[in-house]
């Protein structure tokens, strides 16, 4: 993000428009429909306003001399559209004097760019490409406008009315914005949007105990929760709609290190984020201490998440945690996420089962060579079986031991899947036997591996067949 969207108060000075002709009026109708006093010079002289209402063009007052020159006090920002020559020159003396300047169609004078705009009355939506292409603008713009309900203006009208009364009666942040949410989502919200802003009046006065509609405990604090929210494999595009939410209406984010930033990226602004995971190399702060850390975020009020990498309830010690909050009475509950395991089975075409080869999937932790050395591998030499083991990689040779002594073929297909579903994601196929030396082509973790016969219909073992083929060809030719 290179350009900050903000809101200019165009109440608080008069803008200067420089440039004639129809870019010059188009920004003439922009900046009078957001109420703007502009003082425009016309480099061709012409103040002719192309249709703009009397009424409107009260607030234009049509300047003569040099804008160059000009007696610039109490103008609060600059435009340049359809000013030709001047308009670098202009947006010289802007700067030199503080002040932000849009040169049209010339981002390297520019200080500022004009955003698409979906406009809903109170309700503003600014979309920017960094200048880079007005036409991705246009069509994120019109995603907006057919999401947005056609009075929500109306709404954000109607509770800034009311604002200032509420906020008096309900003093304590977290409850007064559990009160609008419950306005905004509910029946009031409601009557509003249909267009029954009378009732939604009488409605809310109607209200005799505002902490008790937010949701108030008898202790007059908000009521705080935890939900146990899987992140998913790296891809933010993979959050459950529920997560979302959840991270938007979150106080405080404690977070993996397996979780990436754009994922944290989709969290409330406000909302407090800390890491509490194991890093690569250092101990993480410990089970029983991050337990601890969420029954006191939950019980003085907050509405915690607990974001874990994939789903929460396979090998993220999801169960423990909400042991420790069961024990400690604290609300709670768990959103899933998409596990590393079916992250690479979507992104590298592994189907898990196949029709009469794969019958069954084990789920399968080896940390360690010791955690492989307690695995009962006689259990897992059912050829029908695919395997998916997690946290596999340093104990891949353990693995690829108490298979093959249980009796699984040496040539049984596997996968090598890591970082799978970010940008930088890599998959590695080749048999059991190989295991080891298929991890060490493994430029960086997290991996998974999958152990099975269908493998060898996954994307990269095809790929590896035609290659091994082409040489084989190539070879016979020779
Ligand atoms: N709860 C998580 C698993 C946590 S255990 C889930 O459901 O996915 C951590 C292990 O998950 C890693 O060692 C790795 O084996 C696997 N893993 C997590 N994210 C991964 C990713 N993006 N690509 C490959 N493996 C991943």
């Amino acid at each position: 993000m290179r350009f900050l969207p903000v809101f200019l108060d165009l109440q608080s000075g008069v803008v200067l428009l420089v440039g004639s002709g129809d870019p010059a009026r188009a920004k003439l109708r922009l900046l009078i429909s957001a109420g703007a006093r502009v003082r425009w010079y016309a480099s061709d002289g012409n103040h002719d306003l192309g249709g703009i209402s009397a009424a409107d063009a009260a607030g234009i007052e049509p300047a003569a001399g040099d804008p160059l020159t000009a007696d610039l006090s109490g103008v609060i920002a600059v435009f340049c559209a359809g000013a030709g020559g001047t308009g670098p020159a202009m947006s010289a003396r802007a700067r030199a004097l503080g002040l932000p300047v849009n040169v049209m169609d010339d981002l390297a004078h520019s200080t500022f760019i004009f955003p698409a705009i979906v406009d809903r009355g109170d309700v503003v939506v600014a979309i920017g490409t960094g200048g880079a292409s007005p036409v991705v603008a246009r069509r994120v713009r019109e995603r907006i406008e057919a999401m947005l309900p056609a009075r929500i203006g109306e709404l954000a009208r109607f509770i800034g009315r009311w604002r200032k009364a509420i906020h008096a009666r309900i003093p304590e942040f977290s409850l007064r914005r559990r009160f609008w949410e419950r306005v905004i989502d509910g029946p009031i919200g409601e009557l509003v949007l249909a267009g029954r802003s009378e009732e939604a009046e009488a409605e809310l006065g109607n209200i005799r105990d505002p902490h008790l509609f937010a949701g108030a405990l008898p202790s007059g604090r908000a009521e705080g929760g935890v939900t146990l929210v899987g992140a998913g494999p790296g891809d933010p595009d993979l959050l459950t709609v529920k997560a979302l939410r959840a991270l938007q209406d979150a106080d405080i984010v404690f977070y993996d290190e397996l979780v990436a930033g754009e994922i944290l990226d989709r969290a409330r602004r406000d909302a407090a984020r800390v890491p509490v995971g194991r890093r690569v190399g250092k101990p993480g702060i410990g089970q029983q201490a991050i337990n601890r850390l969420l029954i006191e975020a939950a019980k003085s009020g907050q509405r915690v998440v607990r974001l874990k990498g994939g789903d929460p309830f396979v090998f993220g010690r999801g169960g423990e945690e909400v042991e420790a909050l069961r024990q400690a009475n604290v609300v709670y509950s768990v959103v899933p996420g998409i596990t590393a395991g079916f992250g690479a089975a979507a992104q590298f075409e592994v189907p898990l089962t196949f029709r009469n080869e794969a019958l069954r999937i084990t789920f399968l932790t080896a940390h360690k060579a010791r955690d492989a050395q307690a695995v009962d591998w006689s259990t897992l030499t059912d050829t029908k079986m695919t395997i998916v083991v997690y946290m596999g990689m340093t104990a891949a040779p353990s693995v690829q031991a108490g298979l093959v002594a249980a009796g699984r073929s040496p040539q049984t297909p596997v996968g090598v899947f890591a970082r799978v579903t970010r940008a930088d994601a890599q998959a590695v196929v080749g048999t059991l036997d190989q295991l080891p030396d298929l991890v060490a082509r493994i430029d960086g973790g997290p991996a998974i591996l999958i152990i099975g016969d269908v493998v060898a219909h996954s994307a990269p073992a095809r790929h590896l067949e035609l290659t091994q083929l082409a040489s084989y060809f190539q070879v016979a030719a020779e």
